[in-house]
């Protein structure tokens, strides 16, 4: 392999750049040629492709978002464009190509393995609910951000004795509302992996509030459902002084922490040995602190799990 194309694609992490620069050194390193798509799979699609070289990725180790930019595209989704992606790769003579996103992303990745073009999928979203990998590229920024703002919330529920819905990133994923709440010593954590009726949310905080504590903060990830209107039926339930706190896209951006660098420092070089050894159609990861691969279809075909074992002992931390 002569030539090989790195993207970025859906929601952008914390440490796709510091991802994008190793995939870039490390090409360069072993005498790769390596080309960067701007925007994703559109931009694959309308050969929006530049070649990179050591200099183009100088900088930019410790910004947020990335670089090369991201985007949806549905037209990517259909074999038509995929079939376009790969005539604008084989325009520029790039053989392989690392697909830095989440799992959306590696679907597209998949795709294109099928049609028989090489990619290697890096794991990069805050969501960390990527198969094949324990934690995926800016979820530990993502986490220190929520922390960071649960503390300072903290900090006015005490003084003014609130109840505090704290509502984070989460579609299907509870990772940062588990390990945010566990870390900010959260009463109640409320993730989409588990269903709730309200007497559930509530019994807590009743007696807890019984027992003397006069503020809670409840964390609750976007898929289980709108902080805005949970909070609203805990206040009728209960009749506290409650406040709603979205945090929203802060949680998206912001200058990566050092394990995020590190660990995109390591998958991103980790994708191109195996573009160099011929290994298409892989997703890096890491487990227990070490670099594995596994096939991206089989990976794609794991379902997420969470650490119940977490959830538990939140719970006994919180009584
Ligand atoms: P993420 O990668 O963060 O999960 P998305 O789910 O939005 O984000 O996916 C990003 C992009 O990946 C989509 O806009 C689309 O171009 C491509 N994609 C998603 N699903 C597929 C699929 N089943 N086949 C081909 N491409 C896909």
């Amino acid at each position: 392999m002569k030539k090989i194309g790195v993207l970025t694609s859906g929601g952008d992490s914390p440490g796709m750049n510091a991802a994008v620069r190793a995939v870039v050194r490390k090409a360069i390193f072993h005498n790769l040629e390596v080309y960067g798509v701007y925007g994703g799979y559109a931009g694959l699609i309308s050969g929006n492709i530049k070649k990179l070289e050591l200099g183009s990725v100088g900088d930019i180790i410790h910004r947020g978002g990335t670089v090369l930019y991201s985007a949806r595209c549905e037209e990517f989704k259909t074999a038509e464009g995929q079939k376009k992606g790969i005539e604008s790769l084989k325009k520029h003579g790039i053989e392989g190509l690392v697909v830095i996103g989440g799992d959306g992303s590696y679907r597209g990745a998949k795709a294109l393995t099928e049609h028989g073009f090489p990619c290697v999928g890096v794991p990069g979203t805050i969501d960390n609910d990527i198969p094949g990998t324990q934690f995926t590229i800016g979820f530990d920024t993502a986490l220190n951000t929520v922390i960071d703002a649960i503390d300072k919330i903290r900090d006015t529920a005490t003084s003014h004795e609130r109840t505090f819905i704290i509502e984070v990133m989460g579609r299907d994923a509870g990772d940062i509302a588990l390990w945010a709440g566990l870390a900010g010593g959260a009463e109640t954590i409320l993730i989409p992996e588990e269903n709730y009726t309200i007497d559930d949310i509530v019994g807590p905080l009743i007696k807890g509030h019984e027992r003397g504590k006069k503020h809670s903060i409840i964390i609750v990830a976007e898929g289980v459902g709108s902080g805005v209107e949970i909070g609203k039926q805990i206040k009728e339930a209960t009749n506290f002084d409650t406040r709603i706190s979205v945090l929203g896209h802060m949680q998206r951006g912001g200058s990566p922490t050092a394990a995020d660098r590190v660990l995109a420092s390591r998958l991103g070089a980790r994708a191109v040995e195996l573009l160099i050894e011929g290994k298409g159609g892989r997703a890096v990861g890491i487990e227990e602190n070490k670099l594995v691969d596994y096939d991206i279809i089989e990976a794609l075909a794991q379902p997420h799990v969470i650490d119940k074992g977490m959830l538990k002992l939140s719970k006994e931390l919180s009584i």
